[in-house]
């Protein structure tokens, strides 16, 4: 009788279990993307600029090295198609991109004191400085050792607290932060634009004071990050796809709960900095910015390298386009018609920062044999590359990354750790002022094409409402 008691009760156990694990509609995996299927039609319809087939086939040159986005358009005589998911989005060619030179009119003389009115920049110092500079990994202590026989002062930059320097090196001279040196030169900048007649948003506000965590923003929620990151991972990651095919799909559910648990807690870091470059990017569209430059200063392994680079975006590799997200932002960037007049600012940076900084010539852009770059020349001699970075990948409109002097390189080094301009209760280096008058001289040079570019989006949308459109696709499995 008590036997009987147990084993029917186990029984019941069993079956609840088995219910349990089997309830229909519990095996929705947890990952999300980082844009919906259904923000699709719109999100493109947002970006859709006024495209001609030349604009079109350079930026499909520079953006998909792989072929991935080619497969996702089609052209005809008046229009280009984009399929995405289960959307096609239908755009009628514009009329040939002409970037005017110099017009010498009345209303061009007239803008001498307010070069650049009616102009919106979003400046993006690149990094949190201050008490965040530890957690961002872009702190570097400075060493000094005795001065050599020309009596130079031998400096040693450390990439990290707690990297010992080469004996000898003893004294500390002082510590780099990216992020001030970022912000320095944004905030100069910022000044230099408005008194130019620009209107000018940053993405950040001062260096934090104290240290990470404190201080986060509180719109941002570590799940909700991990789910997107979650998302991203499974399209590289083969144990994230086993699990998600896992039966009963409530184990599944589990187990990939787990791991966005698990991240949310140990990798609150780079989900927030994740976050934050989302947060930036997207800046961009809501202020509707004439160009958004991100401004950084350089690190390399070898303290000889000092030059500048200015990174576009583009050479997307098929590796990195396997989700609808990454898909969407490259035919985003396709059909917003912005990769010309991006590579004419592009190539003016270049030039100023060279030449303003007066920083040495490049090696020659070579490769590394076997391995594939993580960028590719647009225009060598000028320094302008594209790269599929964060923020250059989400920013909507004309973006550039600019990387300024190396920060390791030792006379860079002496000049950088000087004080010698206050900004709001701080001191900077001066080279953070040249910095920003380089920027400044080629946003000048690039002011007409600006406009341009500007009137001719203006034009192009009226006309857009009528006559794109979207639909639902059948059977595309994006
Ligand atoms: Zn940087």
């Amino acid at each position: 009788m008590r036997l009987r008691h147990i084993l029917s009760l186990s029984f019941l156990a069993l079956v609840m279990t088995a219910m349990w694990l089997l309830w229909p509609g519990s095996g929705e995996p947890p990952w999300r993307g980082e844009i919906q299927d259904d923000e699709l039609p719109a999100g493109l319809m947002a970006r859709a600029g006024p495209l001609c087939a030349e604009t079109f086939s350079t930026a499909l040159a520079i953006l998909d090295p792989d072929g991935v986005v080619a497969g996702k358009v089609e052209t005809a005589a008046d229009h280009v198609r984009v399929f995405l998911a289960e959307t096609i989005v239908t755009i009628p060619w514009a009329g040939p991109m002409i970037i005017q030179a110099s017009k010498d009119t009345e209303a061009s003389r007239s803008l001498e004191t307010n070069r650049l009115g009616g102009l919106r920049i979003l400046l993006d110092p690149g990094h949190h400085g201050g008490a965040w500079s530890e957690a961002e990994s872009r702190h570097f202590p400075v060493w000094a050792g005795p001065a050599d026989e020309t009596g130079e002062l031998q400096v040693f930059v450390a990439a990290a607290e707690g990297v010992s320097p080469p004996t000898g090196m003893t004294r500390r001279l002082g510590v780099l932060r990216e992020g001030d040196l970022n912000w320095a030169t944004a905030r100069l900048l910022q000044r230099k634009l408005e008194d130019a007649g620009a209107e000018v948003h940053l993405t950040r506000g001062p260096p934090p004071e104290e240290p990470f965590p404190s201080g986060m923003d509180s719109r941002f929620d570590a799940e909700h990050e991990a789910r997107l990151w979650l998302d991203e991972a499974r399209h590289r990651d083969l144990m994230l796809r086993a699990w998600a095919r896992l039966w009963p799909a409530r184990i599944a559910t589990i187990a990939l709960e787990r791991r966005v648990r698990l991240r949310a807690r140990d990798e609150l870091r780079s989900l927030y900095n994740s976050w934050d470059l989302r947060r930036r990017s997207a800046l961009a569209a809501r202020i509707d910015a004439d160009l958004t430059l991100s401004i950084h200063y350089n690190f390399a392994r070898d303290p000889e390298i000092n030059h500048v680079i200015v990174f576009m975006p583009g050479h997307k590799p098929a590796e990195e386009l396997r989700s609808n997200s990454a898909k969407f932002h490259a035919l985003a960037r396709l059909i917003e018609a912005d990769i010309p007049v991006t590579i004419e600012i592009g190539r003016l940076m270049g030039e100023a920062m060279k030449e303003h900084l007066d920083m040495p010539p490049a090696p020659p852009f070579a490769p590394p044999p076997g391995s594939r770059p993580l960028w590719w020349p647009v225009d060598a001699k000028a320094r302008l590359f594209a790269r599929n970075l964060a923020i250059t990948r989400r920013t909507p409109g004309p973006v550039l990354l600019l990387e300024g002097p190396f920060m390791n390189h030792p006379p860079e080094t002496t000049r950088l750790l000087q004080e010698d301009i206050e900004i709001d209760g701080s001191y900077y280096p001066e080279r953070t002022r040249q910095y920003a008058e380089a920027v400044l001289q080629a946003v000048i040079a690039a002011e007409k094409s600006l406009r341009e570019r500007r009137e001719r989006r203006e034009v192009f949308s009226g006309k857009l409402v009528e006559t794109a459109m979207y639909e639902k696709a059948a059977g595309d499995e994006g």
